[in-house]
C-alpha cells in the first residue's frame, strides 16, 4: 500500500533555501573570475558585483560580506552608537538569531516589540517605544524591519507608514532584506523584480541581501547605502574579520545568481504553494502559512517531533520550531514536493505510538 520509495533513494532537503549547491554554470563562472585582493578594493569582480547591487537597489554604494548575519551588524554598529537602541521585531532574525552581536560588540541595546502573524509591528507599539531625549533612557536611533518575514512579504503601505513614521522621529532604517528578492518577485506579480526590488528599498536607509538563500549562491550578502554609510560599514567590517581577499570568487556567483536565479524565484514560489495545496486537508495539520517560498505548518497532538523522525527516514529533511518549516529552493523539483506529500499522508495513516518516543527537533536555523 505504501507509495513511497525505499529509504535512503531520494532526498529532499527542505530545511532552508540556503542548502542549495552551486549549479555548473554557476561553477564555471567562479573559475572564470577576474580577481584581485578585495582589501586593497581591487577585485573586479568584487567591484563590479557591488556596483551593480547598489544601483540595482537605488543606493549610492554597496559592500560585499561573508555572511548577511555580518551584514546586519554592520549595518547596525554603523547606524548607532555605544548606548544607542534600535527597535526591532520581537522575532526578527537580528535580534533572535544573530548571538545578540548589536549588544555584544556595540553596545546597542534592542528594543524588540510584538510582531503580528504577518510579522508587522504596530505603529503604535513603534511610536511608543520611542523614546524622549532623557538621559535616563537609550537613545533610539534605528527602525530595523525584516522582508519577508518567515516568508511574508510586507504590504507596500505598511512599509512605507512604518518607515515614515521612524523618519519623522529622527530614526534611521535598516531592512534585513535576506530575502527581498523573494518579496520583490511576489510584489512584481509577473512584472519587472527589479523595479519591484528597488520600489522596496527605497524606504530604507540601508538594505542587506543575501546571495546565499534562494539565489543560490554558495555564500555572500551585500549592504547597501549611502556612500558615507557603507564607508562606516567597511571599518566594521574589517574588525570583525569580513576582509577577505580574492572574495571575487564568490562575487562570481553572485553576478551569476543575479543574471540567472532571480526571476526564478517564482518556480519556488510556485512549488511552496503545490507543497501548500497538498497539506490543505491532512487531519492532524493545519497550515499556518505559506507565502513565497516558505511554508509553516503545526501539527496536532505533539507529533512534530515524530514526523520530523519519519520523514528523515524517508530522505526529506524540514526543521521545527512550532510545528513544521518547510523551504523550497533551486535544489528542489515537483518530484521532491510529491516524495515529501506521499510521506507526510502516510505517517498520518499511521496509528498514534506512544507521543514523543523520539527527541524533540533540532531548532530552526535560517
Ligand atoms: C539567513 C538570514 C540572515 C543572515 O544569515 P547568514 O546565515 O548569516 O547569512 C539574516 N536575516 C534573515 C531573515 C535570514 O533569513
Amino acid at each position: 500500500m505504501s507509495t513511497l520509495l525505499p529509504a535512503g533513494s531520494r532526498r529532499v532537503d527542505l530545511r532552508s533555501d540556503t542548502v542549495t549547491q552551486p549549479t555548473p554554470a554557476m561553477r564555471q563562472a567562479m573559475l572564470t573570475a577576474p580577481l584581485g585582493d578585495d582589501v586593497y578594493g581591487d577585485d573586479p569582480s568584487v567591484n563590479a558585483l557591488q556596483e551593480r547591487i547598489a544601483s540595482l537597489l537605488g543606493f549610492e554604494a554597496a559592500l560585499w560580506m561573508p555572511t548577511g548575519t555580518q551584514s546586519n551588524l554592520c549595518a547596525l554598529l554603523a547606524h548607532c552608537q555605544r548606548g544607542d537602541e534600535y527597535l526591532v521585531g520581537q522575532l526578527a532574525h537580528t535580534y533572535r538569531y544573530e548571538g545578540g552581536g548589536a549588544a555584544v560588540l556595540g553596545s546597542i541595546q534592542p528594543q524588540p516589540l510584538t510582531q503580528n502573524a504577518s510579522g508587522e509591528i504596530a505603529l503604535a507599539d513603534m511610536a511608543a517605544a520611542i523614546k524622549p531625549d532623557d538621559p535616563h533612557f537609550a537613545r533610539t536611533r534605528l527602525l530595523c524591519l525584516e522582508n519577508t518575514w518567515n516568508g511574508q512579504p510586507m504590504s507596500a503601505s505598511y512599509l512605507a507608514q512604518a518607515t515614515g513614521l521612524a523618519r519623522a522621529q529622527g530614526l534611521a532604517t535598516h531592512l534585513d532584506g535576506a530575502r527581498l528578492f523573494n518579496a520583490a518577485v511576489a510584489a512584481a506579480d509577473g512584472g519587472s523584480v527589479a523595479a519591484a526590488a528597488r520600489q522596496i528599498a527605497s524606504h530604507f536607509d540601508s538594505v542587506s541581501v543575501c546571495f546565499s538563500k534562494g539565489l543560490g549562491a554558495p555564500a555572500g550578502s551585500a549592504l547597501c547605502g549611502s556612500r558615507a554609510l557603507i564607508g562606516q560599514a567597511l571599518r566594521w567590517r574589517k574588525m570583525l574579520g569580513g576582509g577577505m581577499r580574492q572574495a571575487g570568487l564568490l562575487a562570481a556567483a553572485a553576478q551569476h545568481a543575479l543574471d540567472h536565479h532571480v526571476d526564478r524565484l517564482a518556480e519556488d514560489h510556485a512549488l511552496a504553494r503545490r507543497l501548500a495545496s497538498g497539506l490543505t486537508g491532512i487531519p492532524g495539520l493545519t497550515l499556518r502559512s505559506a507565502q513565497t517560498n516558505i511554508v509553516f505548518v503545526d501539527v496536532a497532538d505533539g507529533r512534530g517531533p515524530a514526523l520530523l523522525a519519519f520523514l528523515k527516514q524517508h530522505g526529506v529533511l524540514a526543521t521545527g520550531m512550532i510545528g513544521l518549516r518547510l523551504v523550497t529552493h533551486l535544489d528542489v523539483d515537483a518530484a521532491g514536493i510529491d516524495h515529501a506529500l506521499a510521506c507526510i499522508r502516510q505517517f498520518f495513516q499511521q496509528p498514534v505510538v506512544g507521543l514523543d518516543a523520539v527527541a524533540p527537533p533540532p531548532p530552526a536555523v535560517y
